[in-house]
């Protein structure tokens, strides 16, 4: 029987298994498919503190790794197929195998939405990214024409953070209003660097020959005509999935799948708690994931001592 068994290993699932095993609670810390999490897909981190130079995304994750496992962390290579939490203790069927859990933390990020072209992915990190916070300082982006797709508020933000350095940003939107709300949308139209690019769609990333992003080919969805629109980076703001299918129904979550905790880290099911991008569609940042993993583990923590007394 496990007293806490923590799902996912990125910023904030690795930082829970340090504070758990700090408390000597012994944590049982699962992968799932990306060991290291969402980070270790970036090359330079430049805004995590304590890094004045920036830090290697990969390097990052596996020093967080080996801080939780000073401490006992058990960091295990299997993902959680199915949970059974109706029942004490709860149940996770772990790579076909049953681990019992007195707690659980979920930490098990969210993805970003691709376009599903077979260029984006070819050209991700060479001029493809999906998070203008995090990449949009980067030299090759610099007084550059940019590209973001998207028509939400995410993509208004993303465009407009990226006015700060790019020479223009396109704004390509499959319709010809923005999603976005009324405000986000008037300011964002009213900068002088954005341009809309109106009902059109990204059909491909250019130049997968060159191994480096050098425009967009596109679909104008009521002409049908096509056209390349010349830029050296692509934002992808096209929404976020939530790894959360496992609690759907149990635990509580928005109609997009963000888990919506009652208080902190704690969920509508005593004994789970919820840390990181998962359940924080507002932020998504290391840090913050990271602060989110602290907080479940003393909530995990609290709660344990409070069932032993
Ligand atoms: C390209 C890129 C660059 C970024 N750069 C920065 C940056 O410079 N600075 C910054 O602050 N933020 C950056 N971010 C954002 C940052 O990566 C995320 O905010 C952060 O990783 C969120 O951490 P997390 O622990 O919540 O989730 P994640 O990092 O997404 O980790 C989720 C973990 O859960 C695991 N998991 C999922 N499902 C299961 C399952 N069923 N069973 C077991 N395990 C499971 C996954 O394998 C993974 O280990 C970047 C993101 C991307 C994509």
């Amino acid at each position: 029987m496990e007293k806490v068994v923590i799902i996912g290993t990125g910023c904030a699932g690795l930082t829970a298994a340090l504070y758990t095993a700090r408390a000597n609670l012994n944590p049982l810390v699962l992968t799932g498919v990306m060991p290291g999490g969402l980070l270790t897909t970036t090359s330079i981190v430049e805004n995590f503190p304590g890094f004045p130079e920036g830090i290697d995304g990969y390097e990052l994750m596996t020093r967080m790794q080996k801080q939780a496992e000073r401490f006992g962390a058990r960091i295990k290579f299997a993902t959680v197929e199915a949970v059974e939490v109706s029942k004490r203790p709860f149940t996770l069927t772990v790579d076909g195998d049953p681990i019992q859990a007195e707690t659980i933390i979920i930490a098990s990020g969210a993805g970003h939405r691709h376009l599903g072209l077979e260029s984006e992915d070819q050209l991700e990190k060479k001029g493809v990214t999906y998070c203008a916070t995090c990449d949009g300082a980067l030299p090759m982006f610099r007084n550059q024409p940019l590209v973001v797709v998207g028509g939400g508020d995410s993509a208004c933000e993303e465009a407009t953070y990226l006015t700060r350095f790019a020479s223009t940003v396109y704004l390509v939107h499959r319709r010809d209003t923005l999603r976005a709300s009324k405000i986000m949308a008037e300011r964002t139209l009213a900068h002088p660097r954005i341009k809309p690019v109106w009902d059109s769609v990204v059909t491909e990333v250019l130049d997968v020959k060159q191994d480096k992003v050098t425009g967009v080919r596109l679909k104008n969805l009521k002409t049908n005509a096509e056209s390349v629109l010349d830029c050296a980076g692509v934002f992808v703001a096209i929404g976020h999935l939530p790894n959360t299918q496992l609690f759907k129904g149990v635990i509580d979550m928005d109609e997009n799948g963000y888990i919506i905790p009652k208080e902190g880290s704690i969920t509508n099911v005593p004994g789970i708690f919820v840390a990181g991008d998962c359940s924080d569609h507002v932020y998504r940042q290391a840090i913050t994931a990271a602060g989110m993993g602290c907080a479940a583990a003393i909530d995990v923590e609290r709660y344990l001592a409070a069932l032993n007394q």
